[in-house]
């Protein structure tokens, strides 16, 4: 199994950069060993006007014959041996792609530290396969690269057997890509749609593989046309990962949408600071961080030990959550990935010893669906979140806040509308964050969260966050729910000596 990626450039942007991005030296040949066999990265040219790297995966032959023949006798001998010869394991395009992720890894994922300019750019690039198995044939190929921003998708199919041309074309296509594309999209378009063409994946399935999809297909397959066939075939047709899968991308698609407004959040949310709510030790405490501290005190004094951060954001709550141990398990959920990767990236989640990885996740979930992930919680809290979602959507997350995942409090924060006269940069009658759907006087707050808490069996109290002004009020104001039904159950266990 071959492929090749070439690029051309000129002395001033020299094409051998690509052994940068690649993170592969164009002088020297290396070989790595994957699971399946030893991949090769070699360059047959290198100069400043033309790069090619080819990637060289040898499986194991012996193995592959063995294999070949069990599968040619037909007919399966006993049902472990069948399932173990239908899983393919040589199916050659889900093992270029296990090698391209391996040998390619930070290539895949756009980290070049040496050339990021190089990394994060457009690049003319040049990919051929010279065999690429494809169910579906040349066209199907078409409909999978065409939309991906390549200028020419060439799949040329390859004969049976040259020598006898009546016995037609086999399952194998030629395939040449040509374009101007960034190297990492380039990569994991390569690295989902090479399984997705062979339709046999050679290793199971696991449920993390649906991860893995998202993963790879950030940037371009929430928007594809065939998104449906890749995302089935990728995950072999097993229809309970597809269906996460899909319901997925279109928070993505939602996500993306303003996804530009969460970057510019935490900025604009430190910005609202009140300068006037000084502490002697000099540094304000920004609204955010009084945000913050209210949240944890309301935290503490329900009790709550499992909590859910839902639209966690940059991850700002949680990282606080986990330094005090009472927390022993905190969830932060939020539609943006990006969110979620700032998140993870600020949480240092990657490095945390196990004791503390165990005790924080991150998952993605739009907030106006249930979700039986979010059930069994002694807390949830809702900061700065109900304010960006569109007002018909808000009984949706109402249910499946109160509803559905019904956590024994809620603690709900959104800006004080009155208050806006009091920031001096506002212009009157604005919000204060572009993606806010709108803002609640105190008095419209009162009115949802009332309603809310009589609806769904909870009793609300209010908490002023922030410089309580005489006239208009705090800053932010915050609203604390707790479960009714349970309440009175446990003033009643108490008073039957039960205890809980
Ligand atoms: N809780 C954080 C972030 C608030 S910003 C804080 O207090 O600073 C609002 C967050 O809610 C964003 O990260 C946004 O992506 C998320 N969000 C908005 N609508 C959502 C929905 N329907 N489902 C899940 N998350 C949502």
């Amino acid at each position: 199994m071959f492929l090749t990626i070439s690029t051309t450039g000129t002395p001033e942007r020299p094409a051998t950069d690509l052994g940068f991005l690649l993170h592969k030296h164009p002088d020297r040949a290396q070989s790595f060993s994957t699971s399946h066999g030893t991949a090769q990265v070699l360059y047959p040219e290198a100069s400043d006007e033309r790069c090619t790297a080819a990637l060289l995966l040898e499986v194991d032959p012996v193995a592959l014959v063995r294999r070949g023949k069990g599968k040619g006798r037909g007919g399966a001998p006993d049902t472990a041996l069948a399932q173990y010869v239908n899983d393919r394991p040589y199916a050659a395009s889900s093992l270029l792609a296990v090698a391209l992720s391996t040998v390619f890894r930070s290539a895949l994922r756009g980290v070049c530290a040496a050339r990021p300019e190089r990394a994060a750019s457009p690049l003319p690039l040049r990919i051929e396969i010279p065999a690429v198995p494809a169910r579906g044939g040349a066209e199907l190929v078409g409909k999978l690269f065409g939309p991906l921003g390549w200028a020419s998708v060439e799949a040329r199919p390859v004969a049976l057997d040259e020598r006898f041309p009546e016995w037609g074309d086999s399952r194998y296509v030629q395939l040449v890509l040509e374009g101007e594309l960034r190297l990492a999209d380039a990569l994991r378009q390569l690295y989902v749609l090479l399984p997705v063409l062979d339709d046999a994946k050679h290793y199971w399935v696991a449920p993390d593989e649906v991860d893995k999809l998202l993963r790879a297909g950030e940037g371009w397959l929430a928007d594809h046309p065939e998104q449906k066939l890749i995302t089935s075939r990728y995950l072999a047709r097993r229809w309970g990962l597809t269906r996460e899968a899909m319901n997925r991308l279109e928070l993505v698609r939602l996500a993306e949408a303003d996804d530009t407004e969460v970057e510019a959040l935490d900025n604009a949310v430190e910005a609202e600071a009140p300068a006037d709510t000084g502490d002697e030790a000099g540094k304000p405490p920004s609204l955010a961080e009084l945000r913050c501290a209210a949240i944890l005190a309301a935290l503490r004094d329900a009790g709550a030990s499992t909590v859910l951060d839902l639209g966690c954001g940059q991850g700002r709550l949680v990282q606080a959550l986990l330094k005090d141990a009472r927390f022993t398990r905190i969830v932060g959920v939020d539609v943006s990935v990006r969110a979620l990767t700032v998140a993870a990236r600020r949480l240092k989640l990657d490095r945390m010893g196990e004791r503390q990885a165990e005790r924080v996740s991150l998952v993605q979930g739009a907030l106006t669906y249930t979700d039986k992930r979010l059930t069994g919680y002694d807390a949830a809290v809702l900061s700065e979140v109900v304010e960006h979602v569109d007002p018909p959507r808000l009984p949706a997350l109402e249910y499946a806040v109160f509803g559905a995942a019904r956590p024994r409090t809620v603690v709900v924060t959104t800006p004080n509308a009155e208050y806006n006269v009091r920031w001096e940069t506002l212009p009157a009658g604005q919000v204060r964050h572009s993606d806010h759907r709108f803002e609640w006087t105190r008095a419209e707050f009162h009115a949802w969260a009332g309603e809310v808490a009589r609806r769904h069996g909870y009793g609300v109290t209010y908490t002023a966050v922030g410089d309580d002004d005489p006239e208009v009020g705090p800053p932010t104001q915050m609203a604390v729910f707790v479960e009714q039904a349970r309440d009175e159950k446990d003033e009643k266990d108490k008073k039957e000596g039960k205890g809980r």
